[in-house]
């Protein structure tokens, strides 16, 4: 084995190198990041070759003084942070004083340079680590770091290099990343003399959001504020109705800085779950703003994760934030949407026209279908009408929520443009919702009496009920709806406490697979808390002698059985919450009377009815629409009447 020896300080840049700098798109995120920090008001980035050939960026912030030139190329020199104290204060996006040193050692670098107080600017040349000496130039205030020929003297990093398209959009996505993070600067991108984007700075964060990931999405999204102590989140999340295959599109800036935190991540799924189908993600831009001391960000080379001091609280402050601003907003799906008017000639579109007369023609169909004899009623569904009603009708924790409309006047006054997140926000909702309410208090009949007429409804189909709403009609789908209401009403009850059991008279035995009888003797405690009372009988079989009272319409084995397919799924140590979540789900999905149920009008002026005691009506626990509006100014338009 050779002996132990220093090597040499090329060596050890290159492999310092190597941590920071990946690919152009690391050295582009290196230079806009010293630009912000320089106090950058416009930054432009231009590209030539995916960034191979050339990666250029010129800024008009502070410039570095002529005297400082051969320490800002060095390694481990910076002038952002002064002591091991500061590293646990850092407010700027740089302080290991190594981005340039690294980029040098791997390029043709050419930095040059103007402080505000210098007559002139210079100029300095680096090759592959090697220092040039330096001149001085004629240039305005400000920073231009043109980086040529990467990995020139590094072949193996060449090597990994992808095609220009996928380096290109690499560095599309670095971009997208600070501009979200600094929307007071102007940011423009070329690639190979072509404009890319170009963003112009203070026009607010969602004006960025709809240049980047679209107009119609930015539309829909909606603003979200909150304060716990010192920590400040704020910003932008996507209206489910606009959802991606995959979390890219979550982004997280704290402080300034994008990060990646599986434990963010996480709250925004937990806050989108039953609003969204399983495996789609949400749109999100979230800001958070919490004292330098209580995070940090010196755990990873490119500062991508961060170690917070409280981060079970952020979860939850995060988690409620959204949630709470949900259940004041008006989530409904619209149809047609606004992206479609907007398409050129969408208005003259012959076949939408006829699509649409079609299915009103349908409508008319289904009414007479609908309003036959109430004698074509199914038992079951009236009876888990009346179960919901008397439900209503009861004290304590089976109780409903107060008929409560804020949050459809509330998601009436919706879609308001919000600055970015640093200026005053945009009114909230709660505030707009309870207000227009109470302006007429004084009009209202008894406080208790019903406010407002039951809408009258048909059902088409037995599977879809049609009603007049404020805006146009309402096409509600019974089974989400009602499974939504179950889902709700359980959730209440667990919520306050635990679920009533009714035990049997006769106990019945439930045959299982072994593994499926070791997991319920295993978790019978979670199961009594469901209400669901086992115990084992002997081999594979287990007794349930008790189980919820509010499914009195679902046979004991039934129930059982649902609960433990989810109880295996959840492997070995289910998480009480979610797997409680997913329980609830089953026995509402159950429960809830089916696509093809004929509905007698008082039952789907009943089932409308509870429509307005949830909070989360308009999605069904799996995250199917409840309901879809079709908007009379649409219609109007389909129509030609506008
Ligand atoms: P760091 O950003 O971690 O300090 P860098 O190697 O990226 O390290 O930069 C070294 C130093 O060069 C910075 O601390 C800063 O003083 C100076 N610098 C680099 N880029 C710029 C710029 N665009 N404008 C002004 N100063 C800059
Ligand atoms: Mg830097």
């Amino acid at each position: 084995m050779p002996s132990i020896h220093r090597l040499p300080q090329s060596l050890i840049n290159k492999i310092a190198a190597g941590e920071v700098i990946e690919r152009p798109a690391s050295v582009v995120k290196e230079l806009v990041e010293n630009s912000l920090d320089a106090g950058a008001r416009r930054i432009d980035v231009s590209i030539r070759a995916g960034g191979n050939e050339l990666i250029r960026v010129v800024d008009d912030g502070g410039g570095i003084p002529a005297d400082e030139f051969t320490l800002a190329v060095a390694s481990h020199a910076t002038s952002k942070i002064g002591s091991s104290d500061d590293l646990f204060r850092v407010r700027t996006l740089g302080f290991r004083g190594e981005a340039l040193a690294s980029i040098a050692e791997v390029s043709r670098l050419t930095l040059r340079s103007r402080t505000a107080d210098a007559d002139s600017g210079a100029e300095l040349e680096v090759v592959g680590g090697d220092v040039g000496q330096m001149v001085p130039c004629g240039c305005p205030v400000g920073t231009r770091i043109e980086v040529q020929n990467l990995f020139f003297n590094t072949p193996v990093r060449r090597k990994f290099l992808r095609t220009t398209a996928t380096e290109f959009g690499h560095i599309s996505e670095a971009l997208t990343r600070l501009a979200l993070a600094a929307p007071e600067v102007h940011f423009a991108l070329r690639h190979n003399d072509r404009q890319v984007f170009e963003l112009p700075g203070g026009a607010g964060l969602l004006d960025r959001i709809g240049r980047f990931f679209g107009r119609d999405v930015a539309d829909k999204m909606i603003w979200v504020q909150s304060e716990d102590g010192p920590v400040h989140v704020s910003g932008y999340v996507g209206h489910p109705d606009h959802t991606r295959s995959n979390n890219r599109l979550q982004y997280v800036l704290l402080n300034g800085r994008h990060i990646r935190d599986r434990s963010l991540q996480h709250a925004l799924g937990e806050a989108y779950r039953g609003l969204i189908m399983t495996g789609r993600y949400p749109i999100a831009v979230l800001w958070i703003e919490m004292p330098v001391e209580m995070v940090d960000v010196n755990v990873h080379p490119t500062k991508l994760e961060v170690r917070f001091q409280e981060s079970g609280r952020l979860y939850s402050q995060l988690l409620s934030t959204l949630r709470t601003r949900f259940l004041s907003t008006d989530l409904t799906t619209r149809v047609p949407s606004e992206s479609t008017e907007d398409a050129p000639g969408a208005a003259h579109d012959e076949g939408r026209t006829a699509q649409l007369r079609q299915e009103l023609v349908d409508w008319a169909k289904g009414e007479t279908a609908s309003w036959s004899p109430a004698d074509a009623q199914s038992d079951r569904t009236s009876e888990i009408l009346a179960g919901l009603q008397s439900a209503r009708r009861q004290d304590g924790p089976l109780d409903l929520r107060p008929l409560d409309r804020s949050w459809e006047a509330a998601g009436r006054s919706r879609r308001r443009e919000g600055g970015f997140p640093t200026e005053a926000p945009p009114p909230d909702h709660e505030g707009q919702g309870r207000s227009a309410p109470g302006s007429v208090a004084a009009d209202q009949p008894a406080p208790d009496a019903r406010v407002e007429p039951i809408p009258r409804a048909m059902q088409i189909h037995n599977r879809y009920l049609i009603t007049e709403s404020e805006d146009g009609v309402l096409v509600v789908d019974q089974h989400a709806l009602h499974e939504r209401i179950l889902y709700e009403q359980l959730r209440e009850r667990i919520d306050g406490g635990q679920i009533e059991t009714q035990r049997l008279l006769v106990p019945e035995p439930v045959d299982l697979s072994p593994s499926e009888a070791a997991s319920v003797v295993e978790n019978a405690e979670l199961l009594r808390e469901l209400g669901v009372a086992v115990e084992p009988f002997g081999g594979d079989t287990v007794l349930v002698s008790g189980y919820p009272a509010m499914l009195a319409n679902m046979r004991p084995d039934e129930v059982l059985r649902a609960l433990v397919e989810q109880l295996l799924a959840s492997g070995q140590s289910p998480e009480r919450s979610a797997l409680l979540d997913e329980l609830l789900h089953t026995i509402a999905c159950k429960a809830a009377i089916k696509a093809g149920d004929r509905l007698s009008p008082a039952e789907v002026d009943a089932l409308l009815e509870q429509r307005h005691l949830i909070d989360n009506a308009h999605h069904c626990p799996h995250g199917r629409p409840t309901a879809l509006v079709f908007t009379r100014e649409a219609l109007d338009k389909q129509f030609r009447r506008v």
